[in-house]
């Protein structure tokens, strides 16, 4: 296991990614984590990399890859009456007609809260018809899981969930499959800790590519990255957890029996890709009238997103935030105009935050 905080680990790691590279072509990782670009950027890791190794950003926020679809929808139940209650990214991404803060200035109830949790308490306050925006990976999959059971057994019938929870292993699979330039992940080890690695496991044999299930530190990514390569090196390709002082193999099996119980795997659209199969999960029959779609005829929304925002080929790596021509003058964290420059996990506003405006 290692020790986060012995920087000789650090100094050797980029002294091994750099003896390896030089017996390399061009390599390409992809990560598919906010909080890995934030450390990525923050300790400026690019900056220590060998030219032929580079590692790009993935599908790695929940609040990025949601829909401007699924944010109308909030809108429209918002302006249908309902009380909307959301974590507070959401609040700021922009809809096609505006985004939920605007909407709350014109007076609809809108609200930001730190978990499900505390949505359920306002709709059994208040009594009002409450719809909680539920975004997230198998992170957060759990805990919606957990008030969905609590909020069924206590027959509170005034609360329900706008489900935008999603998979991130199909979505691994699709840019694998859609035959994406990459040679290496570093999967999100938090996701890990509630799945485990078996979920990686068919990927890595069919694709015959390297995953490493990584932690959060500067040496955790270092240490990754030397993995990845010594696997290309050795033709060996294997799902690794460098991870283990949080990560098991078999991940938290009590919160993967509540997600299940739950929860279905179903096909999903992610913003800037088409329908992921499996790629999301949605309620299971049992649970079905906590669904807002179940319960409130919604018309169909498109999907209508500003022409000039790269969000979509940001997330699937094939751009980075500082191709976009809007980056840093007309799209800022004050003023964003796609979703990957709202969040603290949005790739664009990392870039803006640890680079400038460029
Ligand atoms: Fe979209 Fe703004 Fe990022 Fe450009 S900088 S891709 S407009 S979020």
């Amino acid at each position: 296991m290692i020790d986060i905080n012995d920087r000789r680990i650090i100094k050797r790691s980029i002294e091994a990614i750099k003896k390896l590279s030089s017996k390399l072509d061009n390599i390409k990782i992809m990560h598919l984590c906010g909080s890995h670009e934030h450390v990525i950027c923050k300790y400026g890791i690019r900056d220590v990399l060998p030219e032929n190794i580079t590692v790009i950003p993935g599908p790695g926020c929940p609040v990025c890859v949601t829909t401007q679809k699924e944010i109308d929808t909030a809108i429209y139940l918002a302006e249908e009456g309902y009380t909307v209650v959301t974590l507070g990214d959401m609040y700021r991404v922009p809809g096609s007609r505006k985004s939920l803060m605007e909407l709350q200035s014109e007076g609809a109830d809108i609200r930001i809260v730190y978990g499900i949790g505390d949505a359920v308490r306002i709709a059994e306050k208040e009594g009002e018809k409450v719809v909680f925006i539920a975004i997230g990976f198998e992170t957060t999959a759990p805990t919606t899981a957990a008030e969905v059971v609590n909020v069924r057994s206590r027959k509170i019938d005034n609360f329900y969930i706008l489900n935008c929870h999603r998979q991130i292993p199909p979505v691994v699979e699709f840019l694998l499959e859609e035959g994406s330039n990459i040679q290496g992940f570093i999967c999100p080890g938090h996701v890990a800790t509630i799945t485990g690695l078996k979920p990686y496991y068919k990927l890595c044999s069919r694709y015959k590519i390297p995953m490493i299930v990584a932690g959060f530190e500067p040496v955790d990514v270092l240490v990754s990255i030397v993995m990845i390569l010594e696997q290309i090196l050795n033709n060996s390709y294997k799902v690794e957890n460098e991870y283990r002082r949080a990560v098991r193999e078999e991940g938290n099996p009590i919160a993967q029996r509540l997600i299940n119980e739950v929860f279905e795997p179903a096909d999903m659209p992610w913003r800037g890709f088409p329908v992921i199969k499996n790629g999301g999960l949605k309620l299971r029959k049992k649970y079905r009238n906590l669904d807002i779609y179940y319960h409130e005829d919604i018309p169909e929304m498109k999907e209508v997103v500003n022409s000039n925002c790269i969000c979509g080929e940001i997330l699937r790596g094939k751009k980075l935030p500082t191709d976009c021509k809007l980056f840093g003058k007309y799209c800022t964290p004050i003023n964003p105009v796609g979703s990957c420059m709202v969040s603290e996990e949005g790739t664009c506003y990392i870039f803006y935050k640890y680079r400038g405006f460029i």
